[in-house]
């Protein structure tokens, strides 16, 4: 089936899409992106994901595009129009093409950003099997830029970072900068230890997952203990349980670290639990008032 996506206020076949190649996205990485979990045709904490987004165009200022109030209905509209149960809602936001290359941002009041989304169906992510067996990961140095809380589309490194995972025989990678884990390459990173949740403070180092938000909730009303800190590879090692959070794997629990196996090399107890309660409250979430597509799922 080819894809309906949206580009800059239509919505095409994907063969049909097109930006300029001044798309100072395409030429300098100038953009950000969000990418919105769907469970059931309904969109996983909407809001967290359009605030993100309105908080990294304005680190950067980047404005506003003109469809900003209408996201939600074109959400819904990609994933009615492409007729999607699961997977995600892929969205981009670039500074726009001024029609050559310049490293000066050109005038807002000429140039307007970019907008494109697309769906990318992913039936079965809800029961995706690897969940049961958990993942493994190795560590890599972590030598992104240092704005890492702005969700931008430089993702060379991150890229690199999983294929390293993958040619050691691994699926994914953690990074290490001054002897501590920052985050997975595309997810937040966790331990647990005598049943405490462990998992690194919020800053200017790493994206403030909308799903680490929601599963830290979820843990605090389970009466779970959690503690913002950061940890190293070593601890980690030694710890009961870990996982990984994102907006397109939920919460995956990891088994081994850099050829390490964690106790007895399967998922624990906290991590599957906390599964359990995320896609359980992610299903139940309240649908927001709605505006043009009542009867649309959330
Ligand atoms: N950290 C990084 C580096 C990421 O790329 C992502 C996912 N895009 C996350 C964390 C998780 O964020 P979220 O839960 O909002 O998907």
């Amino acid at each position: 089936m080819t894809r309906t996506v949206y580009v800059n206020g239509d919505y095409l076949p994907e063969d049909q899409a097109k930006i300029s190649i001044f798309d100072r996205g395409f030429l300098m990485a100038d953009g950000v992106y969000e990418v919105t979990g769907v469970l059931d045709g309904k969109l996983i904490d909407f809001d967290g994901h359009r605030t993100r987004l309105e908080r990294s165009l304005t680190e950067l200022g980047i404005e506003k595009p003109a469809a900003f109030d209408n996201l939600l209905d074109i959400h819904r509209e990609l994933i009615r129009r492409n007729d999607m149960t699961e997977g995600t809602i892929y969205l981009q936001v670039t500074r726009g093409s001024a029609g050559d290359r310049d490293f000066a941002f050109p005038n807002p009041a000429q140039v307007k950003p970019t907008l494109v989304l697309f769906s990318q169906s992913r039936p079965g992510l809800a029961d995706n099997p690897v969940a049961k067996t958990g993942i493994r990961v190795i560590s890599i140095d972590d030598i992104r830029w240092g704005r890492r809380d702005i969700k931008t589309v430089q993702l060379l490194y991150p890229s690199m970072g999983k294929m390293m995972a993958m040619q050691a025989g691994a699926d994914d990678a953690w990074m290490v900068e001054d002897g501590f884990v920052t985050e997975g390459t595309s997810n937040n990173a966790y331990i647990v230890k005598d049943g405490k949740i462990i998992t690194r403070q919020l800053s200017t180092d790493i994206l403030h997952g909308i799903t680490r938000a929601a599963v830290l909730r979820f843990a605090f009303e389970a009466r779970l203990e959690v503690e913002e800190r950061s940890f190293t590879i070593g601890e980690a090692q030694q710890a009961d349980e870990a996982f990984i959070t994102s907006a397109a794997q939920f919460v995956m629990p990891v088994v081994e670290i850099d050829g390490v196996k964690l106790g007895d090399g399967t998922p624990g107890r906290v991590a599957p639990r906390l599964r359990e309660i995320y896609l359980e409250e992610s299903l139940r979430a309240v649908m927001p008032p709605c505006r043009t597509l009542c009867g649309q799922p959330y």
